[in-house]
């Protein structure tokens, strides 16, 4: 391992980051295959990172890979909340029994 530890613990900050090897290498001051070999070696490849980026699940709890897709808008169309697959589901299921009308009404006495 050609790296001080600084230099891991600052890529595996910039991993987490999702900084680009490239990225990680000119800012290391290292070949870029040094930054490949590291990661593997560390474990932060780039599908392990974003196991790793997880935040708690807003309704139950679970794990949610923290990313866009994940973020669910919620019903004001300002709240975002991490939400799992399940619990995004159910947010829709439920939400599908609220039609337009009655968005109409509330609407209305906001003015
Ligand atoms: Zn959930």
């Amino acid at each position: 391992m050609a790296l001080t530890e600084k230099q891991i613990a600052d890529l595996k900050i910039m991993a987490l980051a999702g900084y680009a090897n490239s990225q990680i290498a000119s800012m290391l001051g290292v070949d870029l295959s040094i930054v490949h070999a590291a990661r593997s070696y560390l474990g932060y490849t780039i599908p392990k990172v974003a196991e790793m980026k997880t935040v708690p699940c807003d309704c139950c709890g679970s794990p949610v890979p923290l990313d866009a897709e994940n973020e669910y808008t919620m019903p004001d169309g300002i709240t975002t909340s991490n939400l799992c697959a399940r619990c995004q589901m159910t947010v829709d299921y439920v939400n599908s029994f609220y039609d337009e009308n009655e968005e109409d009404n509330n609407a209305v006495q906001n003015n």
